[in-house]
């Protein structure tokens, strides 16, 4: 994929060769780090990483004119569902999905600038795969990140819910059914011992679609959180409610996902969040594109969260019909209009998901160092999709990936 894009990046702009050591430099380039805007940057990339950002000039065997154009770290999607709810509920659908559809899936991504997913509540074993395949540049797309199944209660969603419609393959795979604190360790222990890199829970129960959807027991809650912690995995949790917020943030969770559907009756969710600092991403595409009510209660408490200082991740929901890559941009759409200033959003995206994900010291920000996760392009640039109205930023964006 590096090479695919560099190539196209070489083809669509103007570049040179010069006789220095720099693998590439991107010059005269507007750089939003991750942080902060540079005007006028040079951006010096060597075997892969970022080695130089300066307003100095740079050589290199390859250089990009920036002129025009903006560079920004690589969009991390932190909540999509590779396949659950997308690829089918059989083993057969699923198998189908990946022969057919799951490549042009993955391109899509990073054709918007997503240069990293988690993927939440797939079969281990094929998750497993995409993720070396994607390393092994046998598929391309975006950096992968994966927890397996989803931890629920025997009889949670999305075991039972319309997700899997009653197919027992669906429902073993996408989810981890747990009764008891023994099988929580345990299989928090198995995935561990597999490789996945981080692990997600369901915590809230109700009825959906006229199914009612069990809820894990607190202690049983604990316990994954406590087998994640030690074992050196971050545990997020998808919410519903204030109390259950409440109760998986106490127990450590890393952060929590969707989050209260009604307005906080409190400053505890906002203090909980800060002390110490945990991630709260509201996933406001996947949750209330279709529900505009929800959209404002949901805006007010991003917007208080925000202004109390707290971690807000930009991360999709994307499932099913929804468009990948396009469903991040729209997301960081979505924050800025629930009130979150333009960089900001995009800071959802990038440095703040990458430690909420846990790469901080890999992508997520434009810094010596860092990886080569670089999505550039200017107003007639071919790739990628639009980004919020970032000052002076351009419309179209173009990528580089490592
Ligand atoms: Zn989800």
């Amino acid at each position: 994929m590096y090479r695919l894009l560099i190539a196209v990046l070489i083809l669509s702009w103007f570049c040179l060769t010069a006789h220095a050591q720099n693998d590439l430099v991107i010059s005269n380039v507007r750089v939003f780090t991750g942080q902060e805007q540079i005007e006028k940057a040079s951006i010096v990339v060597n075997g892969g990483k970022i080695t130089q950002i300066s307003t100095a000039p740079a050589t290199g065997r390859v250089v990009i004119d920036g002129e025009g154009k903006t560079a920004l770290p690589g969009l991390i999607d932190s909540h999509a569902h590779i396949f659950a709810a997308t690829a089918g509920v059989t083993e057969a659908e699923t198998r189908d999905f990946v022969r057919t559809k799951l490549q042009e899936r993955l391109l899509a991504m990073v054709r918007y600038g997503v240069t990293t997913v988690k993927s939440l509540g797939d079969p281990t074993d094929i998750i497993l795969q995409v993720r070396r395949e994607l390393r092994e540049s046998k598929l391309s797309g975006p950096r992968m990140l994966v927890v397996g199944p989803i931890f629920t209660a025997v009889g949670g969603h999305p075991a039972t819910s319309p997700v899997c419609q009653g197919d027992s393959w669906c429902r073993s795979t996408t989810a981890a059914e747990v009764a008891t604190e023994a099988d929580a360790r345990r299989i928090v222990g198995r995935l561990a011992d597999q490789g996945v890199d981080g692990i997600k829970i369901v915590y809230s129960g109700g009825v959906r679609e006229g199914i009612e959807m069990k809820k894990l027991a607190k202690p049983v809650m604990e316990a994954i959180v406590d087998e994640s912690r030690k074992r050196g995995l971050r545990a997020t949790a998808h919410v519903v409610d204030e109390p259950s917020s409440l109760e998986v943030l106490a127990a450590g969770a890393w952060g929590i996902e969707h989050g209260p559907g009604e307005p906080l009756t409190s400053n505890a969710l906002i203090d909980a969040l800060m002390k110490p600092p945990r991630s709260y991403a509201p996933t406001l595409y996947g949750n209330t594109r279709n529900n505009p009510a929800l959209f404002q209660v949901k805006a007010r408490t991003v917007t208080q969260a925000y202004k109390a200082g707290v971690r807000i991740i930009a991360a999709s929901d994307v499932s099913g019909a929804m468009p990948p890559g396009r469903a991040l941009l729209e997301e960081i759409q979505l924050l800025v209009k629930a009130g979150l200033p333009p960089e900001a959003a995009l800071r959802s995206a990038t440095s703040l998901a990458a430690l909420h994900v846990g790469k901080e010291k890999e992508i997520g920000s434009l810094a010596p160092g860092m990886m080569a996760d670089i999505r550039a392009g200017k107003s007639a640039g071919e790739h990628c999709g639009p980004v919020p109205n970032l000052p002076g930023h351009s419309e179209r964006q173009g990528c580089l990936q490592r």
